[in-house]
């Protein structure tokens, strides 16, 4: 194998794909035409790729650059294998989901829109009857795919000789799940006397109602936070963002590969996105704006994964600048969503004196979140531990532990929907961690207002120059000599 050549062809293989990905999401085309994608690159996801891959990757020295490059390598082919195996269901999926639409009272709202529109929704039974009617297209019409694609899935992994697909991706990733588990139980054990006291008063002030009146429905306009929109202003929106990239030293104007996706349009995901095309040359930043507080979150997110896209070192190799561990760029992403609830940046960009309200509502959608992903992470190493067959007798466990996490009554139809592939959440989980250590040292070293600092701004150019190259927890121990731990959350809720 002509390893240089495969780097090559993946690098295009993937522009195509997040190409693809971008023109379907954004909504400027309904078709997501991915299977002639994988058709024209069909060479670099055989079985005989991943076997040379697996064997090539074996070759150097642990520690090297060439050993990290090809474990990613070998990652990629066997997500591409799976890939490849699954893309005509995808496609499917994503064409139905695209057209799929809900009837509420004699109107059509788009099954993607349909969670907007809840959470704009200030009539609680309209947003129970908005969940209810998308539940039920999720369960008919889209679980069968659903369910189709996780058992392929967990069968190709078994094919390609690991005991599970958990396995797999532990494997593959150099992930200890076990110990990741180990330190989300213990968040979760460690905020469950708290959570009340934390969420209540929040619970009681946007939406008038306690844990005992809560419905799964009402969530996302609790952390749509509607009574905080004065405070963010739509026309502030991108605005602020570039702004904030000026103090750190960034024209985003200027920075010819980025391009910033705004427009409004019916059929665009709400669910805001970047799509690295090129790293650094060619990356996408998407959202659908709904208003208020979310929309902020959101932008500055998906800025945070643009900005280190798009200041990837240019001369490092594919693997580097495009593949690796996604926990690096989650915490750049939450590292810049995590200024829309710093009250030192809401007073010098946003002009607002919190009185510690909003900080109280972030925080309380916060520990909402996470406690919903320890759950979350909990049930996948369930689902994805089983060895096939099992998969339904899941959805009862699926809601069970995000029952219990949320203290809501969790709708079971989700069991399929709520999962993405190869283990993200804990790229999520890690990503926190990560960040708030990042966050820590940034305040450390520029003070308060390190968003304002050119020098914090070449700090985190050094790190995204860097691409993904090493591990969290080997970025974390070069940055600050620290170890990468969930708990950490604990405290910087205020919460051990
Ligand atoms: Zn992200």
């Amino acid at each position: 194998m002509n390893l240089d050549a495969y780097r090559d062809s993946s690098e295009e293989f993937l522009a195509a794909l997040n190409g693809e990905y971008y023109r379907h999401y954004a909504g400027l085309k309904d078709e997501f035409e991915i299977e002639a994608i994988y058709e024209r690159h069909q060479e670099l996801f055989t079985r005989a790729a991943v076997e040379e891959l697996r064997e090539q990757a074996a070759v150097p020295a642990p520690g090297t650059d060439e050993r990290r490059r090809r474990r990613m390598l070998l990652g990629f082919a066997v997500e591409g294998h799976l890939g490849q195996a699954t893309k005509t269901i995808e496609a499917e999926l994503a064409r139905r989901e695209a057209e799929a639409s809900i009837e509420l009272d004699g109107e059509r709202i788009g099954y993607r829109e349909s969670t907007v529109a809840q959470a704009n929704e200030p009539d609680g039974d309209r947003r129970a009857r908005i969940e209810e009617a998308r539940l039920s297209v999720t369960e008919h019409d889209l679980n069968p795919l659903h369910r189709e694609m996780l058992e392929h899935q967990h069968e190709l992994a078994q094919e390609l000789g690991y005991p599970s697909y958990r396995d797999m991706c532990a494997a593959l990733q150099g992930l200890d799940l076990d110990a990741l588990h180990r330190q989300t139980e213990r968040f979760g054990a460690s905020t469950e006397s708290s959570y009340a006291t934390v969420v209540e008063p929040e619970l009681q002030r946007t939406l008038g109602i306690g844990l005992d009146g809560l419905r799964r429905s009402d969530l996302p306009r609790f952390f749509r936070a509607a009574d905080t929109d004065p405070s963010f202003p739509a026309d502030r929106l991108t605005w602020s963002f570039i702004e904030t990239a000026r103090g750190l030293g960034i024209d985003v104007a200027a920075q010819s590969g980025v391009i910033l996706d705004t427009e409004r349009r019916p059929k665009k995901s709400p669910r805001a996105f970047c799509a690295p095309v090129r790293a650094p040359g060619e990356v996408y930043l998407v959202i659908a704006p709904v208003g208020g507080r979310d929309d902020f979150s959101t932008l500055f997110h998906e800025g945070g994964h643009t900005e280190h896209f798009a200041n990837v070192d240019p001369a490092l190799p594919f693997e580097f600048r495009q593949l690796g561990d996604n926990a690096i760029t989650e915490a750049y992403a939450f590292l810049f969503q995590h200024l829309v609830e710093d009250p030192e940046w809401l007073r010098r960009r946003l002009g607002v004196d919190d009185d510690g309200e909003l900080a109280l509502s972030a925080r309380a959608s916060r520990l909402v979140y996470l406690r919903r992903y320890t759950a979350k992470f909990a049930y996948e190493l369930e689902l994805h531990g089983a060895d096939g067959g099992a998969v339904d007798a899941l959805a009862d466990r699926y809601a069970e532990l995000l029952s219990a996490a949320v203290r809501v009554e969790w709708p079971r139809q989700m069991f399929l929907a709520d999962v993405d592939p190869g283990f993200y959440c804990t790229a999520y989980l890690r990503a926190w961690a990560l960040e708030t250590h990042l966050r820590g040292h940034l305040r450390q070293r520029f003070g308060v207002a390190w968003f304002e600092d050119p020098k914090a701004g070449k700090t985190l150019r050094a790190l995204w120059h860097d691409g993904q190259r090493l591990t969290p927890e080997e970025l974390l121990h070069e940055l600050t000599g620290e170890r990468l731990d969930f708990t950490v959350l604990l405290e910087d809720l205020g919460l051990d």
